[in-house]
C-alpha cells in the first residue's frame, strides 16, 4: 500500500466511479465490501458498485429496531438490481441480557448507554460483516457533521485493522440527489419526510428548517459525541494514516 496521504491527494481528482473502481481492483472484488445502512449516500454507492463489479459483495446491519421504510428500501433496491444484501444481526443473547438489565430504551437515559446499546446491535456485528476482508467502502461525506470534517478519500480504520474507502467524500448532498435522480436509484421513503439521516427508528427524528443534516441523530446529545462506533476515527490512527 502506497502511502495514505500520496494516494489520498491522487483520489481526490477522482469521481466516486472512478475511486470504486480503483478500490475493487486494488483490493480484490473478493476482498472489499460495502457498507450499506440504505441510506441516499449508500444507494448512489450500491448502484455504481453493482455497474463496476458482477457479484459485489454488499451488506447491512439489521438492528432490530430499524423503521419500516428501511426494511422496504431494501426489498426495493434488491429487486431492481437482482441481488441480496448480506443481513447481519446483533447477538441475540447479548440484547436479550442488555434489555434484560437496563431496558429496551436504555439509549435515552446516559452516553454510556447509547453507546452500549450501538455496540451490541451494531460494531459487534460489524466485525462479523468485516472479517476476512482487506477494505470497506462507506458512504461517509465531509459535510455531513464535525465529526467528518477532516475525513479522507482512503482511511486506515485502526479499530477495526483494514482500510476504509470513503468515494463520496467531497460530494455535496445535491450532488448525491442528482444522482439518485438521473439514475433512479431507489431511496428511503423517509428522506421525503425530512429524515436527511436514517438510523434505527427510536435515535431518528426528522430535521427542522435550517437544522444540520445530522441533527435528527441522537438529537439528544451533543454534536461532537454523535458518532455509533462504526465510524470512530482513533486521534492516532488519524496522525498515522492521513
Ligand atoms: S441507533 Fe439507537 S437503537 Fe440503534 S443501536 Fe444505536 S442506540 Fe441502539
Amino acid at each position: 500500500m502506497k502511502d495514505i496521504v500520496e494516494l489520498n491527494r491522487k483520489l481526490k481528482l477522482q469521481s466516486p466511479a472512478e475511486i470504486l473502481a480503483w478500490a475493487v481492483g486494488y483490493f480484490g472484488a473478493r476482498k472489499i465490501v460495502l457498507a450499506s445502512s440504505l441510506g441516499a449516500e449508500d444507494q448512489v454507492l450500491t448502484d455504481m458498485l453493482l455497474k463496476i463489479s458482477r457479484r459485489p459483495a454488499i451488506f447491512t446491519l439489521d438492528t432490530g429496531r430499524l423503521p419500516e421504510e428501511t426494511h422496504d428500501c431494501m426489498k426495493t433496491t434488491e429487486q431492481k438490481y437482482g441481488f441480496k444484501f448480506r443481513v447481519y444481526h446483533p447477538d441475540a443473547a447479548a440484547v436479550e441480557k442488555m434489555v434484560a438489565e437496563k431496558g429496551p430504551d436504555l439509549f435515552y437515559e446516559s452516553v454510556e448507554n447509547r453507546k452500549l446499546c450501538c455496540h451490541v446491535r451494531k460494531v459487534e456485528p460489524l466485525k462479523r460483516a468485516l472479517k476476512g476482508m482487506k477494505a470497506w467502502i462507506c458512504g461517509l461525506r465531509r459535510a455531513q457533521s464535525v465529526t467528518r470534517a477532516d475525513l479522507g478519500a482512503i482511511e486506515w480504520d485502526e479499530a477495526n485493522g483494514l482500510y476504509k474507502i470513503n468515494p463520496l467524500i467531497h460530494w455535496t448532498e445535491k450532488q448525491v440527489w442528482d444522482y439518485v435522480r438521473a439514475h433512479q436509484v431507489p431511496y428511503n421513503k423517509l428522506h421525503d419526510r425530512g429524515y436527511p439521516s436514517i438510523g434505527c427508528a427510536p435515535c431518528t427524528r426528522a430535521v427542522k428548517p435550517g437544522e444540520g443534516i445530522r441533527a435528527g441523530r441522537w438529537w439528544w446529545e451533543n454534536p461532537d459525541k454523535k458518532e455509533c462506533g462504526l465510524h470512530f476515527k482513533d486521534k492516532k490512527a488519524a496522525r498515522k494514516g492521513s
